[in-house]
């Protein structure tokens, strides 16, 4: 018989403690910090987060100081890299709100990387929970103007045992940390070093996981197109090394003459980024044609010197939308319109720049509203 005291059962959703920080930045001095944070260096005063174990699942919840991690040397992920992370921000808008953009789309994304390396999924609802806790404890922390605070939701296997398998315990957390624009002055088109022998994923592989282990993956191939005077990586797939999917940790777009736009498909072995969904929508929205379809390098060369491509762009939450201008490869180089940023790409940005930052209407309801 079931009761009427309409309880639930198992999984119980842990209840966050609150520990504020016993000494916070002092505000002058956040306030210098946050004023050209760039990305990814400096950090608010507090973090969550929550463990997990296989006989009392996910518990003690906490949003406390930020601090240094405590882990056993045989911690599974420092051996056997058992890790995946998020990445979304924070925005503060012109009328004082609080926005997140499709936390849900993260805690989603969340649970099928965690599915893939083997590790307990978190619950939606707790990912997002989690996520309003630090921005509200840190909301001071955000950026005004063109600014936002860039929150890293992370999971590590922290089980002290050196066999290989699925780790019994893990810590989820969540650290921020201020950013500036990704375009401080006028947008400054990328350019990209193709990656023909050495690639992020294959078949089977972990390519559509965010885990930290593809990163460490393509960190040879971001250092060589450093040396080659690129800012990113494009990489191809690793089969038949002549389908683009995508760079080092954005999606790629490309942009023809009749108005079309085309991206890789998802098979697997890239990440289905919610700024690439976001765009395809954005795109279709205008009534332009947006295929899922593989474009491979040789068509990229011979569209670009033709005219047939005019214009192509990376996207993540990062950067949101970035045009590629210059393309390096082991057989040349070509460029792709005039080098410079195209007027899609720049309208693309815009358009949903100004969702993500409430200025304009959120007809999609993708913007998570906080405070
Ligand atoms: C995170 C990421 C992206 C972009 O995803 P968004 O959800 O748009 O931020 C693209 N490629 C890789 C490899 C990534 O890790």
């Amino acid at each position: 018989m079931r009761k009427a005291c309409g309880r639930i059962a198992w999984p119980r959703r842990p209840v966050f403690k609150t520990v504020p920080h016993p000494a916070p930045t002092a505000s002058a001095r956040r306030l210098e910090l946050i004023r050209e944070p760039g990305f990814g260096r400096v950090f608010t005063d507090h973090m969550v987060t929550i463990r997990y174990s296989e006989a009392m699942g996910w518990h003690d919840a906490v949003v406390g100081r930020r601090g240094p991690i405590m882990l056993d040397p045989a911690a599974a992920v420092l051996h056997y890299a058992q890790e995946i992370f998020e990445g979304l921000k924070a925005y503060r808008t012109d009328d004082g709100r609080v926005l997140l953009f499709q936390p849900q789309a993260n805690a989603r994304r969340f649970q099928r990387s965690a599915a893939r390396l083997a590790m307990p999924s978190l619950p939606e609802a707790l990912f997002v929970e989690a996520l309003e806790q630090l921005v509200r404890a840190d909301a001071a922390w955000i950026p005004q103007g063109d600014g936002s605070l860039y929150l890293r939701p992370f999971m590590i296997a922290t089980e002290a045992f050196l066999g290989v398998k699925p780790s019994s315990e893990y810590l989820f957390a969540i650290i921020a940390s201020p950013v500036g624009s990704y375009f401080k002055t006028a947008a400054e088109p990328l350019s990209v070093w193709v990656s023909e022998d050495l690639s992020r994923a294959g078949p089977g592989g972990a390519g559509a996981a965010k885990c930290g282990g593809n990163y460490a993956a393509s960190l040879l191939a971001q250092a060589e197109a450093a040396r080659r005077g690129c800012e990113q990586v494009v990489f191809l797939d690793a089969v038949e090394r002549r389908w683009v999917e995508e760079l080092g940790g954005m999606n790629v777009f490309f942009v023809f003459d009749d108005g079309s736009l085309r991206t890789p498909p998802l098979g697997g072995t890239i990440l289905d980024g919610i700024t690439r969904s976001a765009v395809i929508t954005l795109a279709r929205g205008r009534g332009l044609e947006v295929r899922e379809a593989g474009y491979c390098l040789a068509d990229w060369r011979d569209d670009a010197r033709t005219g047939r491509l005019r214009e192509a762009f990376a996207c993540g939450t990062a950067a949101v939308v970035a045009a590629i201008g210059q393309v390096k490869t082991a057989e040349g180089d070509f460029a792709i319109g005039d080098g410079g940023e195209g007027a899609l790409t720049a309208q693309l940005r815009a358009q949903l720049v100004d969702i993500q930052r409430g200025r304009s209407a959120d007809s999609h309801g993708w913007t998570h509203l906080v405070a």
